[in-house]
């Protein structure tokens, strides 16, 4: 613990202030609730040039007043003053205003503020911060911009070789953002707007960007959307499609409770019963085990398609050398079913077959951008209003990749 003399020396320390800056006056304003600190550098100081970093004696002082917001001094806002000097640089040969160390260039808010803004922004609702430390939302949104744009930049992505892309709404479902993820890192590379095809060329643009050549993608996995499939043959011709098994089985159970739906109009007993067949049998409750056991016994269509079903549940722990002929025989008994919708999604799966099975080589599926797609939908429904697509693309980019977001002096 130290003991400060004065008031002007405790502040100097606890704003870490270094020499030659130091705090020559500060003005309470209980009215507007501030507390101006000036601060001031020794005579005869030297400053290194932001150029080269050599130093030099001060060539004069710009008459302007900056000023830098930092943090609060109990309940006053504190605002730091100075005006900055320019030296003359021998090296370079150029007057230059000098980089003070408390802020970064081109900001009117210091390191420590900024870094409370950022970890405010990750946890709640971009409002609520605005309300909190008094500012308006597009400069803080200005802020959380530089630092994720900086995270980004400085991500490594040059060894992606295998991918995962999937759309999420961002306003209110009108507008998409595709999200591309490194499979390996498991990190957002990027999301953009736009859906399918028009994603995967500014994918292809953004990887030629950083140098990348998109002829390393090997690997991408995606939904069957027509849109994924064209984009990705066009743009990423050396990579080879895997088909997400979780959206297979959601067209699976899609027909299931199709078949269910149409079967209820008979029998009353379906109704109130789409968990029972939508759940794999051993999550079942006492209660819907019951339902189960007594419905199996009725030889209904919807029995049927449910054991279709849990059969082609059963094909992804087979052997990689069974799987074709599973999965051939699996639509063959599908479409003669006489179920129909169990035969119309079993002929739309055959034609995707080569995708499907190629889950048995890459072992890739979407379950991470699920993870990511629910929490960007979280932080979607705590922001209450992004204003704009760039921003959601931003929160995304710092809750998905959670990166340390570094806010200090380079
Ligand atoms: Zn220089």
């Amino acid at each position: 613990m130290e003991d400060y003399q004065n008031d002007l020396d405790m502040f100097q320390s606890a704003l870490e202030i270094e020499s030659p800056w130091f705090v020559s006056h500060r003005e309470l304003d209980r009215q507007a609730g501030q507390l101006h600190v000036y601060l001031n550098f020794k005579r005869g100081a030297e400053f290194s040039c932001r150029h080269c970093s050599e130093s030099g004696k001060v060539h004069d002082i710009v008459n302007e007043n900056r000023t830098w917001r930092h943090l609060d001094f109990w309940q006053y806002q504190t605002v730091l003053h100075a005006r900055l000097p320019r030296i003359y640089c021998r090296h370079c040969d150029k007057i230059t205003t000098v980089k003070v160390s408390w802020a970064r260039n081109h900001t009117s808010f210091s390191w420590l503020f900024e870094a409370h803004v950022m970890a405010l922004m990750t946890e709640m609702p971009v409002a609520a911060v605005a309300r909190k430390v008094g500012e308006h939302d597009t400069r803080l949104w200005r802020i959380f911009h530089y630092y994720v744009e900086r995270a980004m930049k400085e991500m490594d992505m040059t060894g992606v070789k295998r991918i995962a892309l999937d759309e999420t709404s961002s306003r209110r479902g009108h507008e998409y953002v595709t999200l591309f993820v490194d499979m390996d890192t498991k990190r957002v590379l990027l999301a953009t707007e736009g859906k399918g095809s028009t994603g995967l060329l500014t994918f292809r643009e953004f990887l030629i960007q950083q140098g990348i050549d998109p002829n390393q993608i090997e690997e991408a996995c995606c939904d069957m959307s027509a849109a994924f499939i064209t984009g990705i043959k066009e743009h990423f011709p050396a990579a080879r499609i895997t088909f997400d098994k979780f959206h297979v089985m959601k067209l699976v159970n899609e027909a299931v409770d199709e078949v269910r739906r149409e079967e209820q109009k008979e029998v009353v007993e379906l109704k109130k019963t789409r968990y029972v067949w939508l759940k794999n049998e051993s999550n079942l409750t006492k209660g819907q085990k019951q339902t189960m056991l007594k419905l199996k016994d009725m030889n209904l269509q919807t029995g049927k398609a449910y054991r279709l079903k849990l059969a082609l549940q059963d094909m992804w722990t087979y052997p990689t050398i069974y799987a074709d002929l599973y999965f051939k025989q699996w639509t063959q008994w599908a479409v003669r079913s006489q179920v129909e919708p169990m035969a119309a999604v079993a002929r739309s799966l055959q034609r995707y077959a080569d995708g499907i099975l190629r889950w048995f080589q890459s072992k890739m599926t979407n379950g991470l951008l699920e993870g990511i797609n629910s929490l960007v939908q979280a932080a979607k429904r705590k922001a209450r209003g992004y204003r704009s697509t760039r921003n959601f693309i931003a929160m995304i980019y710092a809750t998905a990749n959670k990166f340390k977001i570094k806010v200090e002096p380079h």
